[in-house]
């Protein structure tokens, strides 16, 4: 019998028959359950996990690579239903549902045919001071991978951590979100068709409580993904048994507009990177610095185009029903420290939909500009010029990605940016370059998925050095010699050499 409670009281349902009802966000109409795991289901879990993580670890990553193949030719014959799942469980649109699942394998495809390269011994320089020995760096999987996810991305997201955890050898247990559990359990299920013999995915279904088991429960890392503040509590839990955890947490991205940008590109790209997906996107554009000689201009056509899109048609529902609250507050806040709605306003907010809603004029110590709304709100601020508006886009606390248009100092600009990725004359971009790493400074978290740091966050490692040649002069022995002695007194007086 579980032990779990909801946790706020929109939660899904979570009963005395320990099951976790899934429902549809648009309409309430309840999809299925799943049984909600107890602490000790969830041990348990993790402890079959650790047995097939052996053998799965063993194969080696070109073995691997046939098999996580073959899961992703189940889940691309399978498209239907996820791509069904993504619209009824989450409450995405169909071109939304389509450009998910498509990054999702693109990642599963390229951390299947790179984790041997991660995986790859490394040879190192010894030095002066350890001449005749060989240094090599190896890299092993951890063992088993706790990932908890979050609902805004249930596919795409989640899959940047355990594709990645897989390939290196590591069995996952899996903590979808609990407003997204039957896509879990389906990519899950998939994985299991797709790879019988190998029982390395595992889920286990509930609210905050079951991510706080399963951080308890003895696994070797957690990657999370989720709000900074669920962050919080996920760190002082691996914190008692020092588990390493890589934190995938919110955004607040600015997009800065310079005076040469292409403004009507630019504008299509910021209304679909701060609409798309309802503006349930971790690293969507929440905030724009326009320079003020293209700032009237480029407001005219981001009003133009995001007046034009609908909630239900254009982007989807808000599948967090307690996120309406965050929205409407942001919104009611901006207009309260004196900015100003140019499209929609607070009656865009007509759960579970919200019609998009520019802001102009609000002020940076404004909730609305700090805190991440999560929600298809965007402000759209004057700056004096570039430098003002690189350091408006850094104030912000979070530090996930960010988006600069212009021509001649784009890249320039992306580099004076705190973010952990930037897309340079587009939004997003890099969440669907797998070679690329993703994930945030500040705020936003710590650690990264995706690209070789992506593999090798969820690999641990050996340094070895080996003596190959046994030279005369040995001086880390007590039995080492005044010649010995004589060496050290070089090799430290090598350091006065250098120029002042
Ligand atoms: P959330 O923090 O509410 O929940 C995330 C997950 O943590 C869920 O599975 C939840 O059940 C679990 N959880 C809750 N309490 C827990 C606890 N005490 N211990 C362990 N697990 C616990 O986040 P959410 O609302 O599901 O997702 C939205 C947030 O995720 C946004 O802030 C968004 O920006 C962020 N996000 C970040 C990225 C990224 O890559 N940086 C990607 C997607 C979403």
């Amino acid at each position: 019998m579980t032990t779990h409670t909801a946790e706020c009281p929109s939660s899904p349902e979570i009963g005395e028959s320990a099951e976790l009802v899934c429902r549809n966000p648009r309409t309430g109409k309840s999809l299925g359950s799943v049984p909600i795991s107890s602490s000790e289901e969830t041990r348990s879990a993790v402890a079959g996990a650790r047995e097939a993580a052996i053998t799965w670890a063993a194969l080696g990553a070109r073995e691997r690579r046939r098999h996580l193949d073959r899961w992703r030719r189940t889940i691309a014959d399978h498209r239907g239903e996820l791509l069904g799942l993504l619209s009824d469980e989450a409450g995405k649109v169909p071109a939304d549902a389509l450009l998910e699942v498509n990054l999702a394998l693109h990642h599963l495809e390229w951390a299947a045919a790179n984790a041997g390269r991660a995986l790859a011994p490394q040879r190192a320089h010894s030095g002066l001071m350890m001449l005749g020995h060989s240094s090599t760096l190896v890299r092993r999987p951890y063992g088993v991978v706790g990932v908890i996810g979050p609902w805004n991305y249930p596919v795409y997201t989640p899959m940047g951590s355990i594709a990645y955890a897989l390939a290196t050898g590591n069995a996952v247990v899996f903590k979808p979100s609990e407003y997204t559990a039957l896509i879990g359990q389906w990519l899950v299920d998939a994985f299991a068709d797709a790879v019988p013999d190998h029982p390395v995915l595992a889920a286990v279904h509930g609210d905050g409580a079951t991510g706080a088991a399963l951080v308890e429960a003895g696994v070797d890392k957690v990657a999370f993904t989720g709000s900074a503040a669920t962050g919080r509590r996920v760190m002082a839990g691996c914190a008692q048994s020092l588990t390493p955890v890589l934190m995938e947490l919110g955004g607040k991205d600015a997009a800065i507009v310079d005076t040469d940008a292409d403004l009507d590109d630019a504008a299509d790209a910021i209304v679909w990177g701060a609409l798309m997906n309802a503006g349930q996107t971790c690293a969507g554009v929440e905030r724009v610095y326009a320079v003020d000689e293209v700032y009237d201009s480029l407001l005219e056509r981001i009003t133009q185009r995001a007046g034009q899109l609908r909630a239900g048609v254009d982007y989807g529902a808000i599948a967090m029903p307690t996120q309406i609250d965050v929205i409407s507050r942001h919104v009611d806040a901006a207009l309260a420290d004196g900015g100003r709605a140019v499209v929609g306003g607070r009656e865009s907010v007509r759960a579970p939909f919200v019609d998009p809603v520019v802001l102009v004029d609000v002020p940076e110590a404004s909730t609305a500009v700090r805190e991440e709304t999560f929600g298809p709100v965007l402000i759209v601020n004057r700056a004096d010029d570039v430098h003002d508006a690189i350091s408006r886009a850094n104030a912000a606390p979070y530090a996930l990605g960010a988006a600069v248009f212009g021509r001649r100092r784009g890249r320039w600009i992306a580099e004076q940016l705190r973010s952990g990725m930037v897309s340079v004359n587009g939004v997003v971009d890099f969440g669907a370059v797998p070679a690329l790493p993703f994930g945030g400074n500040g705020a936003s978290g710590f650690g990264r998925i995706h690209g070789m740091p992506g593999l090798q966050e969820f690999t641990t490692c050996t340094s070895i050095t080996e003596r190959r040649l046994r030279l005369p002069i040995r001086p880390q022995r007590f039995s080492r010699s005044p010649v010995d002695l004589g060496a050290l007194i070089l090799l430290l007086n090598r350091h006065r050499w250098v120029r002042r």
